[in-house]
C-alpha cells in the first residue's frame, strides 16, 4: 500500500473592480471610511475574490466565475466573505490545508497602508489561519492607468496550499 504524500501547491489570482461614488469602501472584508465604493454584481471585495481565486487555482478547482456567476441573481449583492468561507471549507473537505497568502492591493486612493493590519485580521479569521502566514502590501499605480486614475482598485494574491495528493 503507498503511503499518503504530501504535497504543496501554490495558486494565483487577480481581480479588478470599479469604483463608484458613495461609501464605505468594502475591500479585504471590512468596510473603509470612503465616498468611493467598489461596484459588480456581489459586494466588489476585490482582495477576497482574488484570494478566493488563488485558492481555487491552487486546489485544481474552477474560478469563482464559474462557481458564483454574475448572471445568477443569487449572488447579487452577496457578502463574499460567505463565499470565501464556502471556498475554505471546500478545501477542508478536500483535505487541503492553506500555508500562506501573500497579496498587493493596488490603490491610488484611498490609501490603504493604515489598513493593511485589519485587512490581514479578516483574513487571518476567514481563512483560519494566523495572521502571520498572510502578507498584504499596498501600493499606487503612479497616477498610471485606470488604478492610477483612481477609478478602479486591483489585487493579486498567491496562495500556497499542503494536500495530501497532487
Ligand atoms: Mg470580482
Amino acid at each position: 500500500m503507498m503511503s499518503e504524500r504530501l504535497v504543496h501547491r501554490v495558486g494565483i489570482g487577480t481581480d479588478l473592480h470599479r469604483l463608484e461614488r458613495g461609501g464605505p469602501l468594502r475591500i479585504g472584508g471590512i468596510d473603509i471610511p470612503f465616498d468611493h465604493h467598489l461596484a459588480g454584481h456581489s459586494d466588489a471585495d476585490v482582495v477576497l475574490h482574488a484570494v478566493a481565486d488563488a485558492l481555487l487555482g491552487a486546489a485544481g478547482l474552477p474560478d469563482i466565475g464559474e462557481r458564483y456567476p454574475d448572471t445568477d441573481p443569487a449572488w447579487r449583492g452577496a457578502d463574499s466573505r460567505t463565499l470565501l468561507g464556502e471556498v475554505v471549507a471546500d478545501l477542508h473537505r478536500r483535505g487541503m490545508s492553506i500555508v500562506n497568502v501573500d497579496l498587493v492591493i493596488q490603490a491610488q486612493r484611498p490609501k490603504l497602508s493604515s489598513h493593511k493590519p485589519a485587512i490581514g485580521t479578516a483574513l487571518s479569521a476567514l481563512l483560519e489561519v494566523s495572521a502571520d502566514c498572510i502578507a498584504v502590501k499596498a501600493k499606487t499605480n503612479e497616477g498610471l492607468d485606470a488604478v492610477g486614475r483612481g477609478e478602479a482598485i486591483s489585487c493579486i494574491a498567491i496562495v500556497g496550499l499542503n494536500a495530501k495528493s497532487c
